[in-house]
């Protein structure tokens, strides 16, 4: 098998067993922007190597796997999820495309995005008869139970419309801490496992809400126009929705509106992991059509990761001023919550061990605060057996003095090594690395600290 099939493999093999957990409420080791990032390395392998596209591969499917518990049903018209925008460049894309394809400015609206599990209602006669998650695309799970202890949704309308209504189903973070014990992860988790469970009594206690965002088939004689419009309409039917928080004909205003709503995020009492844009008129937008796995009138800005995969290429050892060595691990750049990292904190040989962290390995980096990013774990699925262990010193990799040890530290005991005599020179703004080779040749690396 040639490695790049070999890396195909591994790779559909992680995100086929993520994604499932993702859609099916399960815990998975893998957070939902690393399942991203990861999808987009397989998008990018398969673009360069058609010929290892597979039936399998999970970017051939639309929407979840489906579990095994709930009934299956086929939905009226096809559900399509979003394509996903990570960058600035790919949303100005989508906005040149839009403007291109209908020969106009257009007017553009942007929603939050609602981190919860998609569910599309159906109203017959005004009254609701049926709830289903979008599943496939083509057939979802009935979760009508489920959907029916939302307090907040009607379940007959004022008016005897027939429609389908698709919207997210979510748990508010207030009530998700008065959940903890529930031992959920976080809120979607815990909506996404709650639509699942077969007795209602137990949902009601999950305080299950509901915003609806989509109209689909419908008998409405003049249906809404825009989204405005459709909002202003679920507000007269009492349906909880989602007012828009931005409508304009400037896309790059729209643009830049999402590249600085990151920091309001908290604002909502919902946890938000983007921003809709959509094509205003929903006529323009049922008119721009579908590709064969997403809606094109609409993409979803998503905020930036403090989550992020990359690959460990190096581990520097730097002399501190006390002479305590501290491994840095060197990185292949990536993006984590904005900014571009290379390099991130190891806290020490014994923390390095017990995560089994070997060169070569794809990591899992995190980015708490302002803090320097640390590396949470190593992917260990997609080893290809090149991988090598990280050698420990036995000596200083500056002065070449033998290391004394602690339990969980190294510390160059020389007081007269000139890494130590350096670092505490400058301390306060830089710090210096210190990396031996094995014919005891020195190289000094450097970066702010
Ligand atoms: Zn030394």
């Amino acid at each position: 098998m040639s490695n790049k099939q070999a890396e195909h493999d591994r790779l559909v093999a992680l995100l086929n067993a993520a994604n499932f957990a993702y859609f099916n409420g399960k815990e998975s080791h893998v957070s939902e922007p690393v399942r991203d990032q990861l999808k987009q390395q397989l998008i990018a392998l398969e673009a360069a190597n058609p010929e290892l596209i597979s039936p399998k591969s999970p970017t051939q499917r639309v929407g979840a796997p489906l579990g095994g518990r709930l009934p299956k049903v086929p939905h009226l018209t096809r559900k399509w999820s979003l394509s996903d925008a990570f960058d600035i460049d790919e949303l100005r894309e989508w906005t040149t495309r839009m403007e291109r394809e209908t020969g106009r400015k257009i007017e553009l609206s942007i929603e939050p995005k609602i981190d919860g599990i998609n569910a599309t209602l159906h109203y017959e006669n005004g009254v609701l008869t049926r709830a289903v998650t979008r599943g496939n695309g083509q057939i979802g799970e009935d979760i009508t139970h489920a959907i029916r202890t939302i307090s907040g949704l009607p379940l007959t309308l004022s008016e005897p419309v027939t429609a389908e209504l698709t919207g997210e189903v979510y748990i508010r973070k207030d009530d998700f801490a008065t959940l903890k014990g529930e031992q959920f992860a976080n809120p979607r988790n815990l909506a996404a496992g709650s639509v699942r469970l077969l007795d209602p009594k137990i949902i009601s206690k999950r305080h299950l809400r509901m915003r609806v965002y989509h109209l689909g088939q419908h008998n409405m004689a003049t249906p809404p126009a825009t989204q405005t419009a459709l909002y202003d309409w679920l507000q007269a039917m009492q349906i909880p929705s989602l007012a828009p928080v931005w409508v304009g004909a400037n896309a790059e205003e729209a643009i830049n509106f999402c590249a600085g709503f990151a920091s309001q995020r908290d604002q909502f009492p919902f946890e938000i992991d983007g921003l809709v844009l959509k094509v205003h008129d929903l006529e323009t937008r049922e008119q721009i059509g579908f590709t064969a796995k997403v809606a094109r009138g609409a993409i979803a800005w998503k905020f930036p990761p403090t989550e992020a995969v990359t690959r460990l290429k190096a581990v520097m050892w730097q002399v501190g001023r006390t002479g305590v060595l501290t491994p840095v691990a060197e990185l292949v750049p990536v993006l984590v919550d904005g900014s571009r990292v290379s390099r991130a904190i190891l806290h020490n040989r014994v923390d390095m061990k017990n995560k089994d962290l070997r060169l070569g390995d794809h990591v899992v980096l995190v980015k708490a605060g302002d803090v320097i990013p640390a590396i949470e774990k190593p992917l260990k699925e997609l080893r290809d057996g090149t991988e090598k262990q990280i050698e420990i010193p036995q000596d200083c990799p500056n002065c070449t003095a033998v290391l004394a040890e602690d339990e969980m530290r190294l510390r160059c005991e020389n007081i007269n090594c000139s890494a130590q005599l350096q670092a505490r020179v400058h301390w306060e703004g830089v710090g210096y690395g210190w990396t031996g080779s094995k014919n005891g040749r020195i190289t000094i690396a450097k970066w702010a600290c």
